[in-house]
């Protein structure tokens, strides 16, 4: 496995993969790698004959600098996992690299990036989108993949994909969840174990109201509601948004009967947690 740090170094390395007729798999994350990002690398290394992680803690989609400090860095764990799920390269550019003294381009996110997590965290989408860009350029991937975790992440990277002609598909990964549902993430080892236990309301509260929608109520008050109930019979609790979407525009929409996805963020103590769950059409 090779790791490579600067852009040019990793074009050099994937314009030969390319020439040597592979097709290059890409999974970009901020590292601290879980059984989740797990997931994204096996779908990858099965449908590619190359695949590239990148690891990378963008500081531009922090909102808040303590929150970039504050990142877990787990970088030779996470070269464990790349190893042994067979990734090709490890691209983990420094932030000198990434972004030397007077870069200023960056790439405005679309409408999808409007609402939720784009209102509660100014700035935080045209930081993702700027990053993807950059590390797309780098890596030159046939196909990406991103995790449904995210929605709207996924949402705004297929727009831009789509308005931009980047020439590459983007896959949307299933979300990997513990036993007991809570979606996984890197945060949720800081949650104190009341909290962790509190935590499963987010899924519970999606699930009962996918239920629901399944056999027949598609109002989306009623259905966010549920949610909302769900969560805040925890005291511990501090529901930011339930929000009932288009699953392409992320618009709000009153109805769920030509499919949806219902997406939450909450806060358990200091930890902030997003999840998602998506409704089909009746
Ligand atoms: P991050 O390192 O948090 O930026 O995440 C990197 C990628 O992993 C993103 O595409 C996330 O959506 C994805 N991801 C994070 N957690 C999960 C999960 N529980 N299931 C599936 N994908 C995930």
């Amino acid at each position: 496995m090779l790791i490579l740090t600067s852009p040019s170094e990793m074009q050099e390395w994937s314009r030969h993969a390319l020439r040597h007729k592979n097709d290059i798999g890409f999974v970009p994350t901020m590292g601290a790698l879980h059984a989740g990002h797990a997931t994204l690398l096996q779908h990858c290394v099965k449908n590619n004959s190359a695949s590239v992680l990148s690891i990378f803690v963008n500081p531009t989609q922090f909102n808040v600098a303590e929150d970039f400090d504050k990142y877990p860095r787990t970088f030779e764990h996470d070269l464990r996992i790349a190893e042994q799920n067979n990734i090709d390269v490890v691209y983990a550019p420094s932030v000198d690299v990434m972004y030397p003294s007077g870069s200023s381009v960056v790439v405005h996110p679309g409408t999808a990036s409007e609402r939720m997590e784009g209102a509660m965290r100014p700035g935080h989408f045209e930081g993702v989108t700027t990053v993807v860009s950059k590390l797309f350029n780098a890596v030159l991937p046939n196909r990406a993949y991103f995790g449904k975790k995210d929605f709207q992440q996924l949402a705004v990277i297929q727009q831009m994909v789509k308005d931009l002609n980047f020439p590459i598909d983007i896959i949307g990964v299933e979300t990997a969840r513990e036993p007991d549902g809570l979606a996984m993430s890197s945060r949720n080892v800081r949650l104190t174990p009341e909290n962790r236990d509190a935590a499963t309301s987010i899924s519970e509260g999606l699930f009962a109201a996918r239920s629901k929608h399944q056999s027949g109520e598609h109002n989306s008050q009623v259905l966010s509601d549920l949610v909302v109930s769900r969560i805040s019979q925890h005291d511990a609790a501090n529901i930011e948004y339930v929000d009932i979407c288009d699953p392409l525009d992320l618009r709000t929409i009153p109805d769920t009967s030509a499919g949806a996805v219902i997406c939450v963020a909450a806060w358990f103590g200091d930890v902030r947690l997003i999840d998602n769950v998506e409704l089909g059409p009746a």
